[in-house]
């Protein structure tokens, strides 16, 4: 499968892994759009999250866990911080393999454009 973010978390292509384990691989986007900005990602691959299930619970609470501990060790939490899974071509996905973004470091806008 050429799956770019497969790639990364199977060390094909370097990123600059901030956190990794048998489960999932964070690491810097290559294009922020804040001071911080990280992507939560599993090893597993995984189109879109609309194929998550009670099965996936685990992984999902994981991911979501690592990058409350990535914004508190990062010293995003006490100012605050954005969580955002984009899904499909409307929700602003471009990469289809699952990944949490973790955006920091400035005041986040609402409603998200
Ligand atoms: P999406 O729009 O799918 O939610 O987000 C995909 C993100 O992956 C984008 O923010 C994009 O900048 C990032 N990205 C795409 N290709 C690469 C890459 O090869 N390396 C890294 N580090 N980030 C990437």
């Amino acid at each position: 499968m050429d799956c770019i973010f497969c790639k990364i978390a199977n060390k094909e292509i370097p990123a600059n892994l901030v956190y990794e384990d048998d489960q999932i691989v964070a690491f810097p986007d290559n294009d922020p759009q804040a001071p911080t900005h990280i992507l939560i990602i599993p090893r597993q691959h995984i189109d879109t999250i609309n194929q998550l299930d009670i099965d996936k619970s685990a992984l999902i609470s994981h991911m979501v866990l690592t990058a409350t501990q990535l914004a508190k060790d990062l010293a995003l939490a006490d100012d605050g911080y954005r969580l955002v899974w984009n899904c499909n071509r409307q929700g602003g996905q471009a990469v289809f393999h699952i990944h949490l973004h973790l955006l920091g470091g400035r005041t986040m806008h609402w409603p998200p454009g």
